[in-house]
């Protein structure tokens, strides 16, 4: 390794150090502390965040950056694949002046604040100013940022989901589109299934119990990591050997703990089982939100909605609730599990009308940024599309527009990564039945297969694949919405009986 190489890593590992720290304490912030502890905490974050950008931001690390990008044989091939990353997150971050960032972060921590008070008085006015100043920010940026081939809101697009397009995206949304409204409809013709038992009392100690063992079995490894309860389940990477997660009970809805404990896990084995030679250099992790989020929705929808994943998990399911569902056959308990309700809020939306959300907010990003619409009228615009798309209409601004915290923290261009995590997900699950049966495997309780096909083709990256790369090597070809519809088609014909 070269002298200059060296250094480089000698960086990446401080910065690593310091982000793992600010990590770390955010850890017990949303799991621990006291109420009172938040505003001194935030100092404490705010410290040693300041000394990580000023690190990702130094003149040492243009200095090395500029050298690599004169001379690339400077660096392995591994070195390669992280100055790659490291070299475009840092052009985002070294264009905005220091006096804008600071100006910004300052906006989006009065902003979070200002949605909580708009959500209690269901006003979207009150945040409209602060939303206005959000998104001027973020128009000047991507001033600074933009390539000549994109479009505004492309580049938004791609702090999440690094090579996505609204020109990829548009034709993807318009089929999903229509080939949701057309199974919604095809619902309305079969048989609701009873789910009136999945209300049914189970324990908080139960529920943990549950959890845990469910996990353990999809390969979650508790030598790398933990189970936690927060208000709003999350998971936490701090670096492989050290991945967390969290989950909330609620004592008559089993099925919320359940899939959310089976979604947190599926994001924390992605980073349990990232190549170690990755630890430290900024590529641990996952490559990208939409991955991210199709590494978690494998796990809560392609497996834990699964028929043949139940016909081995129900009577264990069965066996630890004593009687709560013994007269409860396993046709019926599966129809129920995956009953499908619109919803107006799109966290506890149902795996086929949850898209549709994320078109919604989809269009408006795109809208404010591609066409300059005006916020004015927003919310009405909001309700206008939840009423076209899924029938239903928000009576009030907070079961409406303001019910994300992701425009108050800045996450704009954030949404589509959650759909395009369910289509992701679906291909790969494609794509791995071409290698073995994986019916098969879920009815055996051979969870190994599948992991070990995920590790293979996912995990082991890191970020040291872009997303487009993962799934181009993994399936083949590049995203295709057929395999979701086709998949969602399947499911609920059975579980709505339909011809
Ligand atoms: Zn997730």
């Amino acid at each position: 390794m070269t002298k200059e190489e060296e250094e480089f890593r000698q960086l990446l590992k401080e910065i690593s150090i310091l982000d793992e720290l600010e990590q770390l304490l955010d850890w017990d912030s949303q799991t621990h502390n006291p109420e009172a502890a938040a505003e001194m905490r935030s100092d404490v974050v705010a410290y040693i965040s300041k000394l990580s950008v000023d690190r990702q931001t130094s003149d040492k690390m243009a200095e090395l950056l500029n050298k690599f990008s004169k001379n690339p044989d400077l660096l392995s091939e591994d070195g390669k694949k992280i100055y790659r990353r490291v070299n475009r997150e840092f052009n985002i971050q070294r264009k905005i002046p220091n006096d804008d960032a600071a100006e910004y972060s300052k906006l989006l921590s009065k902003a979070q604040a200002v949605w909580v008070k708009a959500r209690r008085a269901k006003d979207f006015n009150i945040f409209k100013p602060y939303l206005k100043q959000i998104i001027d920010f973020n128009k000047k940026f991507i001033g600074l940022w933009k390539t000549t081939e994109q479009t505004n809101y492309d580049v938004l697009l791609n702090h999440f989901e690094p090579g996505m397009t609204v020109a990829k995206l548009d034709p993807i949304f318009a089929t999903l589109k229509q080939a949701i409204k057309t199974l919604m409809n095809k619902l309305k013709t079969g048989i609701e299934p009873n789910d009136q038992f999945m209300h049914r009392y189970v324990s908080k100690v139960t529920q943990e119990k549950i959890s845990r063992d469910f996990i353990t079995r999809l390969s979650f490894n508790y030598e790398q990591g933990d189970l936690d309860i927060s208000e709003h389940p999350f998971t936490l990477g701090l670096n492989r050997n050290d991945a967390r997660i969290t989950t909330r009970y609620d004592v008559h809805d089993f099925q919320m703990s359940l899939l959310g404990t089976i979604h947190e896990a599926g994001h924390a084995i992605y980073e349990q089982n990232v190549d170690p030679k990755w630890a430290r250099t900024t590529l641990s992790g996952g490559t990208s939100m939409g991955i991210h989020e199709s590494q978690s929705l494998f796990n809560e929808i392609m497996i834990g909605r699964n028929y043949y994943y139940w016909i081995k998990e129900y009577p264990r399911l069965r066996e630890l609730t004593g009687e709560t569902f013994s007269d409860i056959d396993f046709e019926t308990f599966y129809r129920g599990f995956n009953t499908v309700h619109p919803s107006l809020i799109r966290t506890e939306a149902d795996p086929i009308t949850y898209i549709l959300h994320i078109i919604v907010r989809y269009e408006i990003e795109k809208a404010i940024f591609n066409d300059d619409i005006s916020l004015d009228n927003l919310n009405q615009i909001w309700n206008e599309k939840y009423e076209e798309y899924l029938g239903i209409c928000p009576q009030n601004d907070t079961e409406g527009i303001l019910q994300d915290i992701h425009w108050a923290g800045g996450d704009i261009g954030y949404f589509p990564s959650y759909a395009l995590g369910h289509l992701y997900a679906a291909q790969f699950l494609h794509a791995m039945k071409q290698d073995f049966d994986v019916d098969k495997a879920l009815a055996e309780g051979n969870i190994n297969l599948i992991t070990d096909w995920r590790k293979d083709n996912i995990f082991q990256y890191g970020c040291s694949k872009d997303p487009n790369e993962i799934l181009m090597d993994a399936t083949g070809e590049e995203l295709n919405p057929d395999y979701w519809i086709q998949h969602q088609n399947e499911v609920y014909k059975y579980v709505y009986q339909l011809n």
